[in-house]
Formats: C-alpha cells, structure tokens, sequence
C-alpha cells in the first residue's frame, strides 16, 4: 500500500532509519542520489531539498541550474542490504523540479507521467512486465571488474552451485524483501548470463523497480565478488542481454488487448497498438537500445529480432505475442536493452502504441517464418524493414521522429541526440582491436 508523507515519516522513526537517499535519473537512466539524514526528512518531503541541475547530465545550463527533488512517498523503501548498529538507511525516489516548484520537464520520470497522464484521460492504465537479463562478471584481487564470466553454464542450466547461483537466490530474495513479487529466475543461454522476472505492475512503479532492481543487482554481486553489467553484447557468437517489454492497456479492470470473439484473441485496440509499435519501430530504437554495443544484439541466431514485423510465437521478429489470453493477454517487444533509460522507453514505445489506436494503423499481416532467414526480395514484397543496424543509422531516424520529439519535448530531444552522436563519433574514431589484427598483415 502506498504511504503518504506522514506515514513515512512514522515508518522512518519506528524502523530506526537515519539516512535517506533521494533518488532520480539523468537522461540517459543512470541513477543519481542525494542523501539526507531523517532531520531533513520532513522538509524533503515538502519538496524543498535543492540542488545543482548543472551537475546532471542533460539537466540544466549552470546559469539557471537550482532545481528542487519532491520525493514520491509511495516509493519509500528501506535498504536490506544496509542494516546495521547505526541505523537503517532507505530511499525515496524524485521527481525533479525547477525552483519554482513546477515539473522540469526534462526529468525523465516527469516524462513517463506525462504520457501516462494523456492515456489515463482516454480512460486506460499502461501495465508493464519487464524481463531484464545481465552477465555476472569476475573481479581481480583489487575488486575491479576483469572480462572473464563465472560460469559456462547455458539456458536453464542447473549450474553446481557457483558464485553466480548464490548471488542470483541473494538477488531474489533481497528483492522479495523490497516488495518484488519475484515471478522466475534462472541461468539464460549464455555463458554467465541469468534473467530475474518480477510480476508486472502499473508503468510507473513498473519503471521504478527497474531502478530498484539493476541497483539491487549490482550490489548484491559485488558482495559476491562478482561485476553485474547490463552492457547488451559482451561477447560476439553468443545471446547478448535484452529488456523484453511485456505490456498490456486495460480498461474498466480488463485487459483491453484481449477478444474472446477474435481469431488470435487480440482485440482491435491489440492490433493498432501493435500497428504503432511497428509503424515507429525504427524511430524509438536510439531510445529504447542506447549504446553503441547495443546494435550488436541485432544478428540472426541469437533470439534477438532483426525484422520490424512482428509474429505469434516466433521470436525473432520484433514484437511476439505470447501464448496467454485472458488477463494475461500481452505484446511482447523484444529489442529493448537495460542501456535504455526505462522511464523514456516506456514513454515512446506506449505514445507509439497509442498514436496506433488514435490513428487506427492496422499493423502488417503477421509473419510465422523465421526473420533471420528472410531474403531481400520477401523482405521488400512484404514491406518489412530492419531494425536500424547501428547507434547512427537509430539516432538518424530519431531525429526525423515527430512523435519521440513530442513525447521527449524539446529540451530532452535535442540534449540527447547531441549527446549520443558525439558518443557515436568516438567509437567511430576509435581503431578497435578487430581492425588492427584484420588488416595489419593483410595490407
Ligand atoms: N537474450 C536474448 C536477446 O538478446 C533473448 C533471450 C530470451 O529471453 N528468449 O534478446
Ligand atoms: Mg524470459
Ligand atoms: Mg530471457
Ligand atoms: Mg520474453
């Protein structure tokens, strides 16, 4: 149950809690904090705690850089894993604001709200089921991560019990302790690779356990002596990491995505959603896939899409509708990675999914075969694009977008594309290691 100010303050006394982490996000999803101590709960909780948006990557210019963290109360939790004789700390996460109390609106949480705000007017409720997957990593004797994995385990492999399968269970149950409803977890098909479902949940909150939950991942392997890395491909010949995004719309307590009457059992407002997911598909990938390594992902054989089509139980194009009905009706879209930021990802994709029910875009015939054998010539007679094959090639569509420019609003479109293209000119400069062994014989 969510509390309110009061009750949090009650909960921060009777649980001994003495520091308070205010959390938020950057533009690019990496997590900020600010600690108090509980003397400044009560004026936190006002919304008065200040500090420099200069500072935050993608917030403000340093000459009008004062903003202001109002906490959520309803996100109040405590830490398990700091516990102790002086005392328990937890965390409340923010929404930023400028000095005068209004909505930045480049705090990317403002920007999931927003959204979610003009969905809520046409009477639906955005749900959210994530399945994020990471690799656990070694660490040398200083605790640095090195790139060597921890096991060679594969696809639910019950692996003898290794660091990796101590720090998944601690992982679990860390998670349970902090109100996951943990649905599954297990080894995935690459060499130290493991995914952790918990159950879906309105997007916001949705959104904020992944927050919750990549932080908890972290910490609990490094206590094992383990590096956790969302990072999408460590390695080329194997699965990279994906962030499936499981979603549904409900209305009036029903999953509006499901029809009884319907062949597939997909209800219209399914298929124009799925309609918009593919008709933008192209547009949110610098989005919902962030980095330059994400796009390694993108080959055939890994059970990574390749194709903006979309299928039942195939899985390798980019939306997949999984086998439940009923309540559990949902569209799967398979090429987010964690490298996104979660509150902007779900902020396009579910204004691409709503500009397909506003504008009735029926979506394509869906395709059974397998995309990663697809030719050209069926590729083109059946209108199938490919999912953008590089960081630029997304960043360029992108910025052709009106949709992500609308849903983003000026300010976050323009600092991230400029961002993420000097990010792109880097790589781009670099001589990488390929190259080197390649061509320096050859020529
Ligand atoms: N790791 C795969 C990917 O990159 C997904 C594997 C799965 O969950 N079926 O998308
Ligand atoms: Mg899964
Ligand atoms: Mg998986
Ligand atoms: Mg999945």
């Amino acid at each position: 149950k969510a509390l309110s100010s009061d009750e949090v303050i009650g909960r921060a006394e009777a649980d001994n809690v003495r520091f308070i982490n205010l959390q938020f996000t950057d533009i690019f999803g990496k997590l900020k904090n600010l600690a108090i101590t509980t003397s400044q709960l009560e004026t936190a909780l006002k919304g008065q705690i200040m500090f420099d948006g200069s500072s935050i990557d993608g917030y403000k210019r340093v000459e009008e850089s004062d903003m202001l963290l109002k906490p959520d109360p309803s996100t109040f939790q405590i830490f398990p894993w700091r516990t102790g004789s002086h005392g328990n700390s937890a965390r409340l996460i923010c929404d930023v604001c400028n000095i005068d109390g209004t909505p930045f609106t480049g705090g990317p949480r403002n920007i999931l709200k927003k959204v979610l705000g003009e969905l809520k007017e046409q009477g639906y409720d955005y749900y959210v089921g994530p399945e994020v997957e990471f690799f656990l990593f070694e660490r040398d004797e200083k605790g640095n991560p090195i790139t060597k994995i921890h096991d060679d385990a594969g696809y639910f492999d019950a692996a003898p019990t290794d660091l990796g399968e101590d720090a998944r269970r601690d992982i679990c149950l860390l998670l349970e302790k902090m109100g996951f409803e943990i649905e599954a977890s297990h080894h995935e098909a690459a060499p130290g690779q493991h995914e952790i479902d918990f159950k879906y949940d309105e997007a916001l909150a949705t959104a904020d356990k992944i927050t919750t939950f990549k932080l908890a991942v972290k910490t609990i392997a490094k206590q094992h002596g383990l590096h956790a890395t969302f990072m999408p491909k460590p390695f080329r010949g194997a699965n990279g990491t994906c962030m499936h995004i499981n979603q549904s719309l409900f209305k009036d307590g029903k999953n509006a995505f499901y029809d009884e009457e319907d062949e597939l059992g997909l209800s219209q407002e399914a298929y124009y959603f799925i309609g918009g997911l593919i008709e933008h598909g192209r547009e949110l990938a610098a989005i919902t896939n962030a980095s330059v390594n994400s796009y390694k992902r993108f080959v055939p054989g890994y059970e990574a899409p390749t194709d903006v089509a979309w299928g039942i139980c195939n899985r390798t194009p980019l939306i997949r509708i999984p086998g439940s009905r009923g309540v559990a009706t949902r569209v799967e879209l398979r090429n987010p990675d964690p490298t996104a930021n979660h509150y902007l990802a779900l902020a396009v994709i579910l204004a691409a999914g709503l500009d397909g029910i506003n504008n009735k875009i029926s979506p394509p015939p869906y395709y059974d075969g397998c995309a990663y054998e697809m030719d050209e010539e069926t590729r083109k007679k059946k209108g199938i694009k490919r999912f953008p094959a590089s960081l630029n090639e997304a960043l360029d569509e992108m910025e052709k977008s009106q949709l992500v420019r609308k849903t983003l609003g000026d300010h976050v479109f323009n600092t991230y594309l400029k961002v993420k293209k000097q990010e792109w000119r880097e790589y781009n400069e670099e001589i990488h290691q390929w190259e080197l062994e390649k061509y320096l014989s050859l020529y």
